[in-house]
């Protein structure tokens, strides 16, 4: 065993890594031949990808395959070429999310955020343009020769939200909200999350460019929280003053799962979002004498309420629908009835004309109520700019990306997950004509994941609460994982996998290209 790892590791190094590569492979070598590498002795070709997770194991994969002449898989290699950049700089992609996460920024003010972004690509390769697309996007473009082109989004805003993880790095930003009120900010959609992943891939594919051939357009995009950035930046000439992706690649934190997997969606993975303001109008005048007046405060209750039988009795219920009066503002003082309130409602749906049924339905109601009170006529804002088409997975570039997740990640890491009614402007890409897809990446502990599945949902914070907290590790190892590994499935290749067999008794090991 101990010749053949040897082996392998010189023609490793001879062929691909070079310096600290080689010889970590060497260091790799050493310990797969010590007492503690007894148990990955038995492990079966079909484990091949499970045992390449871990760059510790990644010799022994190699020699495994060595001895029983057959192929090491493309992805267990790509794995492994991760996992050498993250056995190099995980504790610095630790310092780089704890950063992030203490200083988020709200939508369309991540100045900061995207400078720091900008200073983590130094020294890349990557071409970057700031400033792009409502002001503080960023574009990142690596060319590698002829190939296709692959981008990869990240997105670089938080929320108006005050944190309540009791985590040592929690955020202690206070900013003012487009309303002008003090507010807590956090990285509440793990957004942190998402760019640090963003960065270590970035750095990794940079590092491994003789493997690949083709243009990587890494994008940080301002403002998706409110709906905004991914379209700003389209607007502004992301597909026509850069080259235009063929793929467009995006994670997503997803709180349900356990860290350590990816989930997918085929199709239809996330909800069409309609924002919707309504000022609820009302005779203003003192609280002791309310026959003087027509209240509004009751009319925004009444109309909170008739709103929920859009839901409940007016759709139909296999038909994905939510509506949520997120906000209540109005009045100043106990004793005094005011002139207006006004409600902030956000709509889910999942078909083009529920959505419209829905969105008529609220100016239906909230009319109808006007007029059971007698008061003035609301005024109902549906802001188009404040829509945000439903994400639709491509199939075929989601078949194609699940099978190297499975194969580079293992099977029991890679799971298929429900649509969810949250949303995602990362949908414009795949609505300019772009086969898109958008993964899901498993941020919580295990034995809560198992704790939620038996019936406790409370130990499992969904996004957007003041107590969601990622697990860090494996959450960030897993994300360069599995995007480098959606990357480089999609990208032109050059001479990458290395296959194995015995000649004589001897072994030796070749690379091919498939
Ligand atoms: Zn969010
Ligand atoms: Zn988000």
């Amino acid at each position: 065993m101990l010749s053949a790892i040897s082996h392998l590791c010189a023609r490793l190094s001879a062929r691909r890594f070079v310096g600290g590569k080689a010889l970590i492979i060497g260091i790799v070598a050493f310990f797969a031949i010590s007492p503690f590498a007894g148990p990955a002795e038995n492990v079966s070709i079909p484990d091949l990808a499970l045992v390449a997770r871990d760059v510790s194991h990644r010799a022994i994969a190699v020699a495994h395959a060595a001895e029983s002449n057959v192929a090491v898989s493309r992805a267990s290699l790509w794995v492994a070429e991760a996992n050498e950049y993250l056995v190099a700089h995980y504790p610095d992609l630790e310092k780089t999310y704890k950063h992030l996460h203490r200083h988020p920024e709200l939508s369309y003010c991540e100045t900061q955020t995207s400078a720091y972004l900008v200073k983590q690509l130094e020294g890349t390769g990557f071409k970057v343009t700031s400033n792009f697309g409502g002001g503080n996007g960023l574009v990142a473009v690596l060319r590698n020769g002829d190939g296709p082109t692959v981008l990869v989004r990240t997105e670089m805003d938080a929320l108006p939200i005050t944190e309540q993880t009791g985590l040592p790095y929690s955020s202690e930003t206070k900013s003012r909200d487009r309303e002008g009120n003090v507010v807590g900010i956090m990285h509440a959609c793990g957004h942190d999350v998402h760019m640090t992943c963003w960065i270590g891939t970035a750095h990794t594919l940079a590092g491994m460019r003789d493997s690949w051939k083709g243009t990587l357009i890494f994008i940080a995009q301002p403002a998706e929280e409110i709906g905004c950035g991914a379209d700003a930046m389209i607007r502004e000439g992301l597909f026509t003053k850069f080259p235009k992706p063929d793929y467009c690649l995006a994670l997503h934190c997803d709180p349900q799962s356990a860290a350590g997997t990816v989930t997918y969606t085929p199709g239809l993975a996330m909800a069409n979002i309609d924002m919707v303001s309504i000022v609820v109008r009302g005779k203003g005048g003192h609280g002791a004498w309310p026959h003087m007046t027509v209240d509004p405060v009751v009319l925004s209750a009444r109309l909170i309420l008739d709103l929920q039988t859009l839901v409940s009795r007016e759709n139909n219920p296999t038909d994905p629908l939510v509506l949520t009066v997120g906000t209540v503002h109005g009045g100043v003082k106990a004793n005094v009835i005011p002139n207006e309130v006004t409600l902030q409602l956000t709509v889910r749906t999942t078909r083009d004309a529920t959505r419209k049924r829905v969105l008529e339905g609220i100016e239906r109601m909230a009319k109808g109520v006007a007029v059971s009170a007698k008061a003035p006529e609301p005024i109902v804002s549906i802001n188009p700019n404040w829509h945000t088409p439903a994400v639709i997975n491509d199939p075929k570039l989601l078949n194609k990306t699940v099978a190297i997740l499975r194969e580079g990640l293992g099977d029991s890491h890679v799971c298929q997950r429900p649509p969810m009614m949250g949303g995602e402007d990362f949908a414009r890409f795949g609505r300019e004509g772009i086969a898109s897809t958008l993964l899901f990446l498993g941020t919580q502990a295990a034995d809560k994941v198992a704790l939620a599945e038996a019936g406790d949902d409370s130990v499992l914070p969904s996004l957007h609460s003041d107590k969601f907290a990622p697990v860090m590790e494996p959450t960030l190892k897993t994300g360069v994982q599995a995007m480098t590994l959606a990357v480089l499935n999609l990208v032109g290749k050059e001479s990458t996998e290395l296959t194995s067999r015995k000649t004589n008794g001897s072994t030796t090991a070749r690379s091919k290209v498939r």
